[in-house]
């Protein structure tokens, strides 16, 4: 097999300033340490103290609840005050809660309220205050997290992916409001991606072989390449693209649930 070169990209985020929710871990983390290997300056807000003592030092924190909106504008305040501005704000604190594996009518009242302030009204003020910032810049570019469970579903998930859909409906709203003020507005949709939030419903997937295997890839994907397609569409290689979705699901989203699953020896760990 002869090994032919695939192709690099560089990125130069020297100088600008990037709010991640959610960075303490998994993707979030992925992307905050992206942008900071970059030369980026990154301000990570999570609702957990504990794990932000493992960032790199490279990274500010803060912490807070993204389903509070006095927490949301004190993160953009404290970007601005430590840095002049805000370039790119990435929407990615989200919860799935066990107990949220149930069909509607199981479906406690209380954590439906608690996953709709944390994964829809948390992503609305974080952007509501960065916009304010980025209006008067007249630049800015937003990323939100959705999910391939935004776009089709499964059983017993009545809140998450619903939510996730309206992530991704966020984006193309805001997008189509501030596309002539210099804002440019995004989702991105991951597949299954290997992080503690995956890790703790493996076996309620069917393990990790089984999960990998619906994956035409052949493989669950990495928190690094949810990173990537967040820095290409934060970059100006993409200032053409706003108001839209990306999937980052290894085919995932193409595959009919009527086509012939992929033998399970076919799986790719070297892709
Ligand atoms: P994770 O659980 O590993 O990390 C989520 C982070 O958000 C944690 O650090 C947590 O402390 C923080 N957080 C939770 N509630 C918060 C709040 N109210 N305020 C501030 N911070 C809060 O999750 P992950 O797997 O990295 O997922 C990140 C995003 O990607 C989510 O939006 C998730 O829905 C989406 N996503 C993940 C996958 C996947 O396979 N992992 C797939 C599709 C979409």
């Amino acid at each position: 097999m002869t090994h032919r070169p695939i192709g690099q990209i560089n990125y130069d985020n020297r100088d600008r300033v990037v709010l991640v929710s959610g960075g303490a871990s998994g993707i979030g983390l992925a992307i905050c340490e992206s942008f900071a290997e970059s030369s980026a300056r990154v301000l990570c807000m999570d609702i957990d103290h504990a794990a932000a003592k493992a960032l790199p030092a490279a990274i500010e924190f803060i912490q807070g609840d993204t389903s509070r909106e006095a927490d949301c504008q004190a993160a953009v305040e404290h970007a601005v005050e430590l840095w002049g501005g805000l370039d790119v704000l990435v929407n990615n604190a989200a919860i799935q809660p066990k107990a949220s594996y149930v069909p509607l009518d199981q479906l406690d009242a209380e954590l439906w309220q608690q996953m709709v302030a944390v994964n829809l009204s948390g992503y609305s003020f974080l952007a509501k205050h960065a916009v304010r910032i980025m209006l008067a810049q007249h630049s800015g570019v937003i990323v939100n997290m959705a999910s391939g469970q935004a776009h089709r579903t499964a059983r017993q998930v009545p809140s998450y992916g619903p939510l996730k859909a309206a992530n991704v409906l966020q984006s193309m709203q805001w997008g189509i409001e501030y596309a002539r003020q210099g804002i440019r507005v995004v989702s991105v949709s991951p597949g299954a991606i290997d992080t503690p939030l995956v890790r703790a419903s493996l076996e309620a997937q069917g393990g990790e072989r089984e999960l990998a295997n619906r994956h035409p890839l052949g493989r669950i994907g990495r928190a690094a390449e949810v990173a990537a397609a967040v820095l290409w569409l934060s970059s100006s290689a993409a200032s053409f693209v706003t108001a839209t979705d990306l999937a980052v699901d290894g085919g995932l989203g193409a595959m009919g649930a009527f086509a012939d699953p992929y033998p399970i020896d076919t799986l790719r760990e070297d892709t």
